[in-house]
């Protein structure tokens, strides 16, 4: 069979700040239907390549498709509208909404009549919000918030509340998902839950991932390929146990 095109392509990708190169030369592919988690020490840039990605951060040089279109240069909605989304490292959600109208805000982009059209009830509009909160309940159903769906989501605990984003995510329908730190700050309990998650997203929704993970066990365990960045170079890429091993990962990790 041919070779599918990779989901992103990144090549290239330099990111300077007066002074500063936090990202230098970076280049790889995310293979469709994959978990590609990208790893590195503190200020290596990892959260810069989200930012360049998303469209929030423009690239001073390289470039980045989403399979043969490309994303270089276009604005957060643009490059959202064509299937990256993206979580981020801390909470962006509505305080005092619901977990389905948190989630409902996700499908802003596929919303023809508008979230207008159907806060004033037209009749038009009606059918189409029932789709979508059908939707919703079943992306809840599967980062498990079935239950939570009426709660605001800013009293649920602090893993939950991350799934809640998580399925904001994925009701945007993503083609490829970004995911900053999913685990960061979960108990055991909810980044085994969260890890579980993330590997039925690739699974049985077939998104591929892009997972900034500082837990080396989420890492490990969810990647197919994982990227490792210092000082904004790519110092190492491919299957877990590889990198693990790879003397100069080692060494950027230990500081030597
Ligand atoms: P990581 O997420 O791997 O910890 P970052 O991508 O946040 O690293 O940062 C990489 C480097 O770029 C750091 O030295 C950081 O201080 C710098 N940096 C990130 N964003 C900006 C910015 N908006 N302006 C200036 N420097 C930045
Ligand atoms: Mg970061």
């Amino acid at each position: 069979s041919p070779p599918r095109l990779p989901a992103l392509t990144l090549s290239g990708l330099t990111v300077r700040f007066a002074g500063l190169t936090a990202l230098d030369g970076v280049s790889f592919t995310v293979e469709p239907g994959s978990v590609h988690a990208v790893i590195g020490p503190n200020g290596a840039g990892k959260s810069t390549c989200f930012n360049v990605l998303s469209g929030v951060y423009r690239a001073t040089a390289g470039s980045v498709r989403l399979g043969d279109t490309e994303l270089t240069g276009l604005a957060p909605h643009r490059i959202a509208a064509l299937g990256v989304a993206r979580t981020f490292q801390n909470l962006a959600l509505p305080p005092h909404a619901t977990v389905a109208d948190s989630m409902l805000l996700g499908r802003h982009r596929l919303t023809r009549a508008g979230f207008l059209a159907s806060g004033l009830g037209l009749p038009s509009a009606a059918g189409e919000a029932r789709r979508h909160r059908a939707r919703v309940a079943e992306i809840a159903e599967f980062v498990g918030l079935a239950g939570d769906l009426d709660r605001p989501a800013g009293t649920l605990p602090y893993g939950k509340q991350k799934l809640v984003e998580l399925g904001r995510a994925l009701c945007m329908e993503p083609r490829v998902l970004l995911l900053d730190e999913p685990v960061a700050g979960m108990t055991a309990d909810e980044r085994r839950r969260t890890a579980a998650v993330v590997s039925g997203v690739r699974d049985s929704l077939g998104i591929s991932i892009v997972l900034v993970e500082h837990d080396m066990g989420v890492v490990m365990r969810l990647a197919d390929t994982v990227t490792v960045l210092d000082f904004g170079r790519l110092i190492a890429s491919g299957p877990p146990a590889r990198v693990q091993n790879d003397p100069a990962v080692v060494r950027a990790y230990l500081g030597a």
